[in-house]
């Protein structure tokens, strides 16, 4: 326990309640998921602040076309009501966006969400008052709301990011981020388009487009490793064994180091003779989902030669799916191997190449210089479209904490602690940011994301209880337990390849000022260590905490 004796009491005379117990900030999974905790389960008033007009965080924004699950449809939805598992029925091994928003939708009404969020509702700033020891959460239309709680429910992928290119604003034609995709119908047929950013949202997206588009010009900087999705329909009778095997799947994702479906082989690369090893990727690749990323090798992610020999297997496939063998080189990434970013699941994303209506051109070395009215430049080149479809990912992690004003006690902005030093406290506290809770903020367990955020919810409901039930108005961490677990994320990340990869992962998007330095911001060790240190505050009656 810290020094109780500096933190300020309010004051019983003049202190007022807040307007609510608690305000969660976003309605997408986890958001939604914690209102119906908070509310239904302690009974407690709670207000969801949401900057969309609708349910569903990404399942919301990301409509962009070709946007699917990566994760099996069955191991990603909500697990916590038999009865929803026994009502919806999946119709896609790996579901479409329009079928995802329809899920967290029928969520939102079946438990009758909806009463407790405001929509269009972006919040500005939150500042932690020490005087009432509530947040007071201020939204862009100047409006004022009090909570004692507050807890941030923002996503890690959810602030998109734009190119930094002269010109952008000044393009005539229809421009797009896939991460801001109007509800609208958007068409390309007949149409020059331009895709910059090949992640795995511009992989989903080029495939779709290819499909009508007159043209479609695919502006590279990095390739990636992709890997084929293999997503197949559901019937009536598949759905229904699925869901006998309930109980199962959830136990297989609860046992999975990623919470995916997915567990790596238990052998070391060069253990397995060349034949088999190349059999066992054959297998993998010809496997949906992520079977072949986080179901590899133990040591693909650790020995270079492993992942060089996994690599060129994958490399191999790309050389015969892409016809012209300048096209295929471009499209084989050559600065970092297979796994060390994330991996962009495709369905027909290389044959896309051998089409005559698609053009791939590397930017690497020649970027765009500048987007005109009627399209873009690159130094010695100019090209004119109809419309720009930018896939260029988000400021990740940290980013839609930064776009807000959040103040702890003492007045320090978040966004400036964190650039002065990443750390929390399980990745759901923060030193000095008292009543405040993070789901999937820097440092949780992420891995496939619905699996980890009811269990983060489920250890932020019963920290929450435990203040409850013990009469506190005040919780944050101590700086030891902050040290603790930040330096146990530090060192999980040593030796991983990953590590020494630019990606989101690793903090860096040239398109943020101040995000050009790797930093550790994932936890990368596995749900279940996680888990059991998590469990471990609970269960120690939250000794890690300041509680007052
Ligand atoms: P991303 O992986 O960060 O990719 C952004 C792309 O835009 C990269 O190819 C990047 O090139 C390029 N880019 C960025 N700025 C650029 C610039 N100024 N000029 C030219 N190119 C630029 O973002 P994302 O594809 O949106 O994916 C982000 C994450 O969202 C994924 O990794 C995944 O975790 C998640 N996601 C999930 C699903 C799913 O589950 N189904 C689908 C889509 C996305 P560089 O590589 O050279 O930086």
């Amino acid at each position: 326990m810290e020094d109780l004796q500096s933190l300020t009491r309010p004051d019983p005379n003049t202190a007022t309640d807040p307007d609510f117990d608690a305000i969660i900030i976003g309605a997408g999974i986890s958001g939604l998921y914690q209102l119906l905790r908070l509310r239904d389960h302690l009974g407690m008033n709670v207000q969801v602040f949401e900057m969309g007009s609708g349910v569903g965080g990404t399942w919301y924004w990301n409509r962009y076309p070709g946007a699917r699950f990566d994760s099996e449809s069955y191991s990603y939805g909500f697990s916590f009501s038999q009865e929803l598992l026994d009502e919806w029925d999946w119709t896609e091994h790996f579901s479409p966006q329009p079928e995802t928003e329809r899920y967290l939708n029928y969520v939102t009404d079946k438990f009758d969400l909806r009463r407790n969020i405001r929509f269009s509702a972006k919040v500005k700033a939150a500042h932690y008052q020490d005087a009432t020891r509530s947040w007071k959460v201020t939204l862009e239309s100047g409006e004022n709301f009090t909570a004692r709680l507050l807890i941030t429910a923002v996503g890690p992928l959810s602030a998109p990011t734009f190119p930094k290119v002269e010109g952008r604003e000044s393009f005539q034609g229809e421009a797009y981020h896939t991460g801001l995709w109007p509800k609208h119908e958007v068409t390309f047929e007949g149409k020059r388009v331009a895709v910059i950013g090949t992640g795995a949202t511009g992989v989903q997206a080029i495939t779709e487009i290819a499909k009508t588009a007159k043209h479609l010009t695919v502006f590279q900087r990095r390739p990636n490793w992709c890997k084929p999705l293999r997503n197949k329909p559901i019937s009536k009778e598949e759905m229904e064994e699925i869901r006998q095997q309930y109980p199962e799947i959830f136990r297989k994702c609860q046992e999975s180091a990623t919470c995916f479906l997915h567990t790596p082989d238990r052998r070391n690369t060069f253990d397995v003779p060349k034949e088999e090893r190349e059999a066992f990727w054959e297998h993998q690749y010809n496997e949906p989902g992520f079977s072949m990323w986080v179901g590899g090798f133990r040591d693909m992610m650790t020995n270079r030669d492993a992942n060089d020999e996994v690599s060129e297997f994958v490399a191999k496939k790309i050389r015969e799916r892409v016809k012209d063998p300048r096209v295929a080189d471009l499209l084989i990434p050559t600065d970092h191997g297979f796994g060390t970013r994330r991996v962009p699941q495709e369905s027909g994303y290389y044959e896309v190449f051998n089409q005559d209506n698609v053009e791939l051109v590397s930017i690497l070395d020649d970027p765009i210089t500048r987007i005109t009215p009627t399209g873009l430049e690159q130094a010695d080149r100019s090209f004119e479209f109809d419309m720009i479809v930018y896939a260029t990912g988000f400021d990740a992690i940290t980013g839609a904490f930064d776009r807000i004003d959040i103040r702890g006690a003492g007045g320090e902005r978040l966004k400036e602690k964190w650039r002065r030093a990443l750390e929390t406290f399980l990745g759901m506290m923060v030193e000095d940011f008292p009543n405040m809770f993070m789901l999937c903020g820097p440092h949780t367990a992420l891995g496939n994301i619905p699996r980890s955020i009811e269990y983060a919810v489920d250890w932020v409901t019963d920290a929450i209880r435990f203040m409850n039930e013990n009469g506190y108005t005040y919780a944050e961490p101590t700086r030891a337990a902050v040290e603790d677990w930040t330096g146990f994320v530090i060192e999980g990340n040593k030796g991983l390849l990953s590590s020494e990869v630019d990606s989101w992962m690793t903090g860096i998007n040239r398109n943020v000022e101040g995000k050009q330095t790797r930093i550790v911001a994932r936890y990368s060790g596995s749900a279940p260590v996680f888990r059991e240190k998590a469990n471990a505050v609970a269960k120690g009656g939250y000794r890690e905490l300041t509680v007052d």
